[in-house]
């Protein structure tokens, strides 16, 4: 499986402490996607199930996990590898929310037998490609076009709940190469960026 990167405890994407999985490979290729670096994988990348599974216990061992939140990418180009992880990650939380760029009618219309386990087996699914006019900032979603749809009855009542009183907010991880800023971006949000990076630098002089 190819996956960019694994972060935790993520906040800003579902219920609690998450771990956070970014997958490489989209062909949707969405004008102003924020993750175009996603888009190929490349070999560095490529990681077995069982082995991303170890990297998660081991959180698990010393946090606690509330659930999980897998974006990409689009996870659902690698769709046996896909089924194979949610089948792990039960394990630990069925509190499991996928983001694709593929609509669940086109998914559904695939009729394939570990898509239909995928969907069957998660929390929420938030579907739909990324359209740069419909960015209105709505909760967790890129543009008002994608759907935030709750697939597990059990969790009907806290996620409708989780999304209709919160914000989007913005969470910055610091890596040895850099941060990643974690969290759905407003429209202007690199722009607001490089002003304050300019401001801050003329500050110092
Ligand atoms: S589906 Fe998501 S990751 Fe893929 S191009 Fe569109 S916005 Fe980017």
């Amino acid at each position: 499986m190819y996956v960019a990167r694994v972060l935790y405890p993520v906040n800003v994407l579902g219920i609690g402490n998450r771990v956070g999985i970014w997958t490489s490979i989209c062909k949707h290729k969405c004008i102003g996607c924020s993750n175009p670096e996603l888009w190929e994988s490349n070999e560095s990348q490529k990681v077995s199930v069982k082995d991303l599974f170890n990297t998660i216990k081991q959180i698990n061992n010393y946090k606690k996990i509330d659930g999980f939140t897998i974006t990409g990418g689009d996870p659902f180009y690698q769709v046996k590898d896909l089924r194979k992880l949610i089948d792990k990650l039960l394990l630990i939380s069925d509190d499991i929310i996928i983001y694709t760029g593929f609509t669940i009618e086109e998914l559904k219309r695939e009729n394939d037998e570990d898509i239909n386990y995928i969907l069957n087996h998660i929390a929420v699914l938030i579907d739909g490609r990324y359209v740069e006019e419909l960015n209105d900032n709505s909760f967790m979603v890129g543009s008002s076009n994608q759907r935030k749809l709750i697939l597990n009855e059990k969790y009907k009542e806290v996620y409708e709940s989780y999304f209709a009183s919160n914000t989007n907010q913005i969470q910055n991880f610091m890596l040895d190469d850099g941060i990643v800023s974690v969290g759905i971006h407003s429209k202007d949000f690199d722009e607001k960026v490089r002003k304050e990076f300019i401001n801050k630098n003329e500050k110092q002089k």
